[in-house]
């Protein structure tokens, strides 16, 4: 299990604040950022604690367009897919 102490209102609130277009586009910017870190990690150009910082802002981006799109109906579409590579991964496995 993943144990991380993050508060739903803490997200709703950053919505809230900057709106839902600006933090989409934070998402955006997050995700090009991970991406030019990893490339850039191949080139021995960034090390991992930078892809560690790009991947906790990611995450933090992505919690925010969980609770933007329905926190319910994302946590089930994970769900499925998690119950998939679960499944998938024991099927390797026999
Ligand atoms: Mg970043």
């Amino acid at each position: 299990m993943i144990k991380l102490k993050i508060e739903e209102k803490t997200l709703q609130k950053a919505l809230d604040k900057w709106g839902a277009v600006a933090q989409i586009r934070m998402a955006i910017e997050e995700c090009s950022e991970f991406i030019n870190a990893q490339m850039k990690f191949y080139r021995k150009r960034a090390t991992i604690d930078e892809i560690r910082e790009e991947v906790a802002d990611v995450l933090i981006v992505m919690l925010q367009m969980r609770t933007l799109l329905g926190p319910e109906l994302v946590d089930n579409i994970i769900q499925e897919k998690m119950e998939r590579l679960k499944m998938l991964l024991e099927a390797d496995d026999a």
